[in-house]
């Protein structure tokens, strides 16, 4: 019984009228062949079981992880017949790049694009514009529209872009312009404390009258170490009491990752009491973690309608 591959737009849409949560899995492509089997034999295999709504794969620095990026797309809608959502980056690649990078996706049945800008290569200085290229996200968001055929999702910061020197409200403002450009659901970054979201949800609903998803992404951390690198690379804030806490634990590799379970629990928890219309685990690639913190959310009887297309 196959399940058909969707647009995202359809499934917000579709899962807001019932006000089920949007349930979503974000993978990378491993640079090792041991982690092609890890991701490929165990992980996403594991995190199958959960009718996941979607699952999403990230697109490497420069289009360096293009073709491997299509093809964990492809091996999850053909193998798992789930809906997929494709990364693309504008970096290093000029709009005719960019649109033969979408061919191929659409070739193999990618519905659903999500349309970034990237970091500049090694994470390091200003984002530099490749010549006949596009500058910021919005500008690939419109060529997706123009394309058509793809559901176009965004990237959303809660406590604003690290580049964006003007502050977070302008980061919301120019965010807003991302989805007035056609941008049908915005996934966040991640972020630790539930309150710079809903500031951020408050600002883009109340004030700027958005009505697209906003979807916050959510990293069970697995330990200090590791945190403090990503959010040192994206940003983000680490309250007080968990950086703490994860120092103290810093020796005791099972305890942290038993503390980010627990942790990403209690958020997910909340979020969902406050009206979510999804969430977006960003997995690592690992399956003990988010299988943990889906189990203790009592999400294992998950329906992503997974056979409705085949009754
Ligand atoms: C859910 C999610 C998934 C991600 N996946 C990937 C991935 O697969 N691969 C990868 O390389 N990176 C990924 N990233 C990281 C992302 O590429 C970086 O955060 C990048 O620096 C910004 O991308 P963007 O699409 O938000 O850029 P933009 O929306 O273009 O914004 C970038 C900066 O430009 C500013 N800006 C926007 N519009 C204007 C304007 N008109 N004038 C002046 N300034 C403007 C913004 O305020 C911001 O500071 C992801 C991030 C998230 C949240």
């Amino acid at each position: 019984m196959a399940r058909s591959i969707e647009h995202l737009s359809e499934v917000y849409t579709r899962k807001r009228k019932r006000s089920e949560p949007v349930i979503s899995f974000e993978f990378f492509p491993p640079k090792t062949s041991a982690g092609d089997d890890a991701l490929l034999e165990r992980t996403i295999p594991g995190l199958s079981k959960f009718n996941p709504d979607y699952c999403s794969v990230t697109y490497g620095a420069g289009g360096s992880t293009s073709e491997k990026s299509l093809k964990i797309v492809d091996c999850i809608q053909k193998n798992y017949q789930l809906t997929a959502l494709a990364h693309l980056t504008c970096v290093n690649a000029t709009r005719a790049e960019i649109e033969v990078v979408l061919e191929q996706a659409r070739s193999i049945g990618v519905k659903n694009i999500l349309a970034l800008r990237g970091d500049p290569p090694g994470g390091v200085g200003d984002f530099q514009k490749t010549e006949g290229g596009f500058e910021f996200s919005y500008q690939l968001v419109e060529f997706l529209r123009e394309m058509g055929g793809f559901s176009i999702g965004a990237a959303g910061f809660p406590e604003g872009h690290i580049a964006c020197q003007e502050g977070k409200e302008v980061d919301w403002d120019r965010l807003k312009h991302k989805i007035d450009a056609g941008t049908d659901f915005v996934i966040t970054q991640l972020f630790f404390d539930n309150t710079d979201y809903y500031e951020f949800r408050d600002y883009m609903t109340k004030k700027l009258a958005v009505e697209v998803p906003l979807v916050p992404g959510v990293l069970p951390v697995l330990n200090g170490k590791q945190i403090k690198r990503f959010t040192d690379m994206c940003g983000a804030r680490i309250p007080e009491l968990m950086l703490k806490k994860l120092e103290e634990l810093e020796d005791d590799t099972e305890a942290s990752k038993q503390y980010g379970i627990n942790y990403a629990t209690q958020q997910c928890e909340a979020l969902l009491k406050n009206g979510v219309e999804g969430i977006h685990f960003y997995t690592l690639n690992k399956l003990f973690s988010v299988e943990a913190v889906l189990k203790n959310l009592n999400l294992e009887g998950h329906t992503g309608d997974r056979f409705l297309s085949s009754i």
